[in-house]
């Protein structure tokens, strides 16, 4: 018996590629559901609160900006904007190697999430059924439909179409027995790690940027998230990203030992003044780049009703996830719209 006179679409991953393919196709009138194993939206584009620093306090410890060259983004920008939930991001640049400090170029407009990056993704989250803390580990197809089963046992579906915006080893995981082809081509894919290091500072570090791209020792990218735009300025707060050799090499190192030791490697780099940081944390993100992404767009079989997305698919980066997304979305909803047409015609017959 089903419950939807249209078809009914359940995709797995609320990041930026998942839910921008979610709003297209709700926007449709087709049923959608999403799944996502976080306490929030927002993937690799969150914002971790730490309300013991403060209400509201933040660090953008996933993407740090974005950049948007597509006319497709760059109206979705626009939108936000007017929403209150993106703003350009015009920070001092600079890039720090042996040489010392050095100016980076501003000629890229960068944007981010107002008050922290996730609130694209939350915003997108407000339209569609999203179900967050469901960990899905097995994934069954039967004429019925797909099926999704969490880590708790838990049934959801039947759904006509599956759609999977997990990181590329995740989807090969999931969709390795019913979507074979899929699955190979996302298990391709080889995804860097990377290090994180959140650190908060009762008095403002002396330092002549507020973003830089690293050259030398262990970091690629140090920012002050709190002098981004839509953020409260105090405490001073910096987040360190950890290149990805060294991130692989001390991917199972303790955590609080990888923020003592990067945090000293900034110091060092920066050559400023070390201070005692009033707190200190380090995040691991096992799947944060693609070394190799496909440029293939998405990957989608029309027959088995099933599909995947994401930044690995279309070329890395936040604009590479939202066009993933959003192709996927226009190719599901036309062979959607002939399955709705023929739902139709049966219930008429
Ligand atoms: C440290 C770091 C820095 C970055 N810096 C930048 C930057 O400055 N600029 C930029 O453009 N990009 C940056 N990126 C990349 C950018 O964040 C990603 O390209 C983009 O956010 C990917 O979106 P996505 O939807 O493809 O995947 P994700 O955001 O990873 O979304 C996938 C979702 O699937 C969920 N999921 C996975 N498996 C399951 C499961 N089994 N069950 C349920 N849910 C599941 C996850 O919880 C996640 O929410 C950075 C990434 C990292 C990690």
């Amino acid at each position: 018996m089903r419950t939807h006179d249209v078809a009914s679409i359940a995709i797995i991953g609320a990041g930026i590629s998942g839910l921008t393919c979610a709003t297209e196709l709700a926007r449709q009138s087709f049923s959608v559901m999403v799944f996502d194993k976080a306490r929030g939206p927002g993937g690799r584009m969150s914002t971790r609160r730490v309300p013991e620093l403060g209400a509201g306090i933040g660090f953008d410890h996933g993407a740090q900006y974005f950049t948007a060259r597509s006319s497709e983004l760059l109206t979705r920008v626009d939108q936000w904007f007017k929403a209150g939930v993106v703003r350009p991001w015009d920070g001092r640049l600079a890039a720090l190697g042996p040489e010392g400090v050095e100016p980076s170029g501003r000629e890229i407009e960068r944007f981010v999430g107002t008050p922290g990056m996730n609130a694209v993704c939350r915003h997108l989250a407000s339209e569609i059924d999203l179900r967050l803390g469901v960990q899905v580990e097995q994934i069954i197809r039967n004429a019925r439909g797909w099926t999704l089963v969490d880590s708790e046992g838990a049934h959801h579906g039947p759904h006509d179409f599956l759609i999977c915006s997990a990181p590329a080893p995740q989807t090969a995981k999931l969709l390795e027995r019913e979507a074979p082809e899929i699955a190979t081509r996302a298990a391709a894919v080889r995804m860097q790690p990377c290090w994180a290091v959140l650190a908060a500072f009762p008095d403002a570090l002396s330092v002549p940027f507020d973003g830089c791209f690293i050259n030398e020792g262990p970091l690629s990218w140090a920012a002050r998230s709190s002098a981004k735009p839509g953020r409260k300025a105090s405490p001073d707060r910096w987040v360190l990203h950890a290149g990805p050799i060294w991130s692989a090499q001390h991917l199972e190192d303790a955590s609080a030992q990888v923020a003592e030791r990067l945090l000293e490697a900034f110091f060092q780099v920066s050559k400023s003044e070390p201070h005692a940081p009033a707190w200190l944390t380090a995040h691991r993100w096992r799947y944060a780049l693609a070394e190799n992404a496909l440029d293939e767009g998405f990957a989608f079989d029309p027959r088995l009703r099933v599909g995947a997305c994401g930044d690995w698919a279309n070329g890395n980066r936040v604009e590479g996830a939202f066009l993933s997304g959003l192709e996927l979305a226009r190719e599901v909803a036309l062979v959607g719209s002939a399955f709705n047409e023929d739902l139709e015609r049966r219930k008429k017959a």
